[in-house]
Order: structure tokens, then sequence, then C-alpha cells
């Protein structure tokens, strides 16, 4: 039977508990237990799906078809567990079920609140399916006080009763801000912050306190006996100047070992952790570096590219070569040469995207690199994008654009209602519910024999995931690979271009699914690894 450690957040939010969680199931994975990670979400929302990319950063993509949490990205890469649709709850799929059930009569005239009915769905879903793991580790977002965080911390407060000290323990992440003007660590908020935890009848068993300086012993046992937490679980975590180091500095700190002496498990062996000093070593020196533009729209927000940014670092790791990320706004190649600001890039990548604003400017990057003999790399809209600009500007079909951005002559990227996966056709209307509408999760792809592709990834069949409502019209491929283009890749049924390369160019691959989502610190994806060492070669030709 699995146990249970909830991890909840006090004085702030972006405190990194996603990190912390993920960091900490990596630990506990290393001292050989099974671990799931799950995010529970307080917001109304049924799923990011719909959600700014501004507002709430990127939305991860599990296999199995769900639209989540970032969080759920760093679970993947730290612990190497694919994550679920199951790991990923909001309160307004919680809510959407209960009012659901209530419509069909399921609680026989009953009158439905949040307790019971609210609570016990939240912990119905804490539960599900965690029979095949040893530690389940559930990260509840926003901070302990908010209203709507409420009812999932009262679910949690009963799960430790129901299931006693041995099987759920609870982690309070908090701040000590340190205060300048009085020289000195602050430990009143997180007093307060435990208080207000108490007050819902959860008392935390561990303290993970970020802090920006060393915490002293003095402090240490003065939130010991504040918070009625055993001074070796108040765990300073410190900030750090690359994530790979957070397992080892928490570890080092203390954090699994509370864990494991919570749950009255063996801990004095020490794990072995050379695997994430390493990287953490590769990431400190590189042997060299490289430029890539990352020309998209949400630039200002680089949480809006989460997995892109650490995949594009693991690609650098393969190659010991740091990757300096210039992220830039497509839309001012709209307004000036993007020669500007692209002349000493060692590689362009066009990420995935939504909507018009800005597309003109994204493939006058695509013309600049095929121009220029820039490795290129073209990331779902990416794909699309590259292939208007080469039906436009190689094929010569002057109308040609994507029906995203309304009717046009020549749509070689258009709306797909159905497909199939794994034998059965899945429909979708074209005038449908935005949320959940779109191909999403992992597909299988056939890869051309002796292409790139095919080459990089060293298989005939690849899994991939994907999100997105457009498709590259089958019904121009003829006419794109007379222009030179190639389709290297596509849908087992041949319906679906799924990748598209230039063999004429040094780097030059289009893929139309997320290719970022799958990859980990310790198994950098093969095309970033590919990209990056392309992007390596011009640099030493410039
Ligand atoms: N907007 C495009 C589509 O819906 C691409 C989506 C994406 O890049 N994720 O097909």
């Amino acid at each position: 039977m699995a146990r249970f450690v909830f991890i909840t957040g006090g004085v702030v939010s972006s405190l990194g508990k996603g990190l912390a969680s993920a960091a900490l199931g990596a630990l506990l994975q290393e001292r050989g237990y099974t671990v799931r990670l799950r995010k529970f979400d307080p917001y109304l929302n049924v799923d990011p799906g719909t959600m700014s990319p501004f507002q709430h950063g990127e939305v991860f993509v599990t296999d199995d078809g769900a639209e989540t949490d970032l969080d759920l990205g760093h679970y993947e890469r730290f612990t190497g567990v694919p994550a679920r649709r199951a790991d990923s709850v909001s309160a307004g799929q919680i809510y959407a079920e209960v009012l659901q059930k209530e419509r069909h009569g399921d609680y026989l005239g009953g009158t439905v609140q949040v307790i019971p009915h609210v609570t016990n769905a939240i912990k119905e879903r804490i539960t599900k399916d965690t029979d095949d793991v040893d530690i389940v580790l559930c990260e509840i977002g926003g901070t302990v006080g908010d209203i709507e965080g409420l009812p999932f911390l009262e679910a949690i407060r009963q799960m430790g009763y129901e299931l006693g000290p041995q099987r759920v323990a609870y982690i309070h992440v908090t701040l000590l801000p340190y205060l300048r003007s009085a020289g000195e660590m602050k430990t009143k908020p997180t007093q307060h912050s435990v208080r207000d935890l108490r007050a819902i009848g959860i008392q935390p068993d561990i303290l993970l306190c970020r802090s920006e300086t060393p915490i002293s012993e003095e402090a240490r046992r003065k939130i010991s006996l504040q918070c009625s937490v055993p001074a070796d679980a108040v765990i300073p975590a410190l900030d750090v100047d690359t994530i790979y180091q957070v397992p080892v500095d928490y570890h080092q700190a203390g954090l699994d070992t509370a864990v494991l002496k919570r749950f009255g498990l063996p801990h004095d062996q020490e794990p072995d952790l050379g695997r994430w000093r390493r990287i953490v070593e590769a990431v400190r020196a590189p042997e060299g570096e490289v430029t890539i533009a990352v020309v998209g729209k949400y630039t200002e927000l680089i949480d809006a590219y989460k997995s892109l940014d650490e995949a594009l670092a693991h690609g650098g790791i393969a190659h010991r070569v740091k990757v300096k990320t210039r992220w830039i706004d497509s839309q001012i190649f709209e307004r000036e040469d993007a020669a500007l600001t692209l002349s000493d890039v060692n590689g362009i990548l066009v990420p995935g995207g939504f909507g018009g604003r800005g597309t003109e400017g994204k493939m006058a990057a695509v013309t600049f690199a095929r121009e220029h003999r820039v490795p290129f790399f073209g990331i779902c809209f990416g794909m699309q994008l590259a292939v208007v600009e080469a039906a436009r500007n190689r094929a010569g079909l002057q109308g040609a654009s994507s029906t995203e951005f309304g009717t046009c002559t020549d749509p070689v990227v258009g709306i797909m209602t159905e497909w199939e996966r794994d034998g059965i056709t899945e429909r979708r209307a074209e005038d449908g519910d935005l949320g959940g509408t779109m191909r999403l999760g992992a597909f299988p792809a056939k890869l051309a024999p002796g292409s790139r592709v095919h080459a990089i990834y060293g298989a005939d069949r690849i899994q991939e995931r994907h999100r997105h409502r457009y498709e590259v019209n089958v019904n121009y491929v003829p006419r794109l690979e007379a222009a030179g283009l190639h389709f290297s890749g596509m849908s087992p049924d041949g319906r679906l271009p799924e990748i598209v390369e230039d063999p004429e160019h040094p780097w030059f691959v289009g893929v139309q699914y997320h290719p970022e989502l799958k990859s980990r610190p310790f198994a950098p994806h093969p095309l970033f690894a590919s990209f990056v060492e392309a992007a390596l070669a011009q640099s030493r030709l410039v």
C-alpha cells in the first residue's frame, strides 16, 4: 500500500514547490523506492489547456493526452516517470464531476456539500491508481490561506487521520526572508503560516525553508520549537545556480532522510547521487557555447516555454556546451530586417504557438534560416509556418496559408476533424468547445529510411506528443516535395505529415509534435541533441 507525502506552500507563491517535489521524488527513487507525483490545483479551470501561457506558463501534455500544469514537466524530467492524466487534478475538474453526479441523481436527493462530497472526490483522486507505487507525492497548488484551497487541505487532513502517521506525511514549503535593513532572517512569516495550517488541523512534519542566505542553527532551533517540528526536519533550502543542484542540496540538508525517518523506513545508507553531480558539473563547466534564437510570441515569460528551455539545455548537456537562448518576439521581424538580430546566432527555433499575431515575422525567421543555411528547428506551429513559407517562396503558391488565420486560396495547413488512434477514429466538431479538443497526446509516426530524422532517432517508428488543431494538408505534399521539402515522417496511415526536412540544408527540420516534452536531463531528446550539434558545427564556421 502506498504512502502519501503532501506538499503545501506558505508565505508566498512561487517558492518552487514543484521543483522541490520533483527533487524529493528523485531522491526517494535513489533510495530505492518507486514514486508517483501528482499536482492538485485549486483553480476552477477544468484544465490549464485554455489558460493563457502569459498567465499560467506552459501547458504540459501527457502521453495519454491530458493538458496539465507545467509542474508535471518537472516531475517527469526529474524522475523519468511519465505523467498520466490522473496526475493532474484541478478544483474545476472536481466540481464538474460532483455537479454532474448531482444532475445524474447519484446523491439520491441528499444535500450536496463541499464536505463530504467535494472532499471525498478529492480523496478518490489522490488515491486512484496508486497501488503499484511505494510513495505518492501530492503537491497542493496555491498557498495556505487561499479560500479555494481549503477543500484540498481538508481532504489531506482527513487522509492523515484515516491512514495514520505510518502512511501520511506533510511537508510545508515556506520562505525565510532576509531583511537587509535589520541584518536578520525573519522566522515570523513561517510561524504564521504553520499556525494557519494547524488551524485547519494539519501539523507539518517537515518544513522546507526557502532562503537566500544560510540558516543559522539558532534560527533552525527557534523554528523547530515554535512550529513543533524536530530540528532535523527543518530543512534549509537555499537558492541554487542550476536546478539540477536541487536534489543534491536537499539531500545534504536532510530532506529525504527526514521523510524516511518520519515513515520509520531505513535511512542509514547513503544514496548514490553521482549522476546528479555529473549533470551539475556538465552545466557549470561547459566546454563551449552556442546561441539559439527562439522566435516566438510569449517571449517575456520563459515559463511559457519551460520544457523547450529545458530541452535546449539537455541538448547542450549532451555535447557539454552551454546553450545561450535568445528569446525574440517575432513581431520585430515585421518591422525590421531579420538579419539585424539573427546574423550572429548558431541556430533558429520557431516554437509552438496559436493565432495570427507575429506569424509573418516567424516566417521571415524561417526564410533567413533557409537562405543563410543556419540550423532551423520548427516545432508544431513552427513546422506549419515553415511549410507555408516553403509553399509561398519555393513552390510559388503565393496564396498559401493556414486556415487558422481565415480562408485562403491555398490552405496548405488546415483543420482536421478526425484522425485515427490505435485503429479507432477520433472525431471533433469544428465549432466544438475549445478545451481538450485538439489532437492531444502520444501518436506514432513512421520515419522514411535514409532521411535525416531516421538517422537521428535510429528508429523506423516513433511516438511523440501532440497538441494542435491544424495539420499540414497532405494533398500539397507532392508539390512541396517537388519544391525541395522532404516529408520524412508521416502518420502510419499516411494521411498526416509529421516531419518535414530539407535534405539540401545543413539542418532544417520541422516536426508537428512537441519533442521538448519528452526530453530529460539524463536522456536528452535526440532531435535537440542533434540540433545543438548542428549549431555547434555552424558556430565553428563563422
Ligand atoms: N496553432 C497550431 C494548431 O493549432 C499549432 C499549435 C501548436 O503549436 N501547439 O495546429
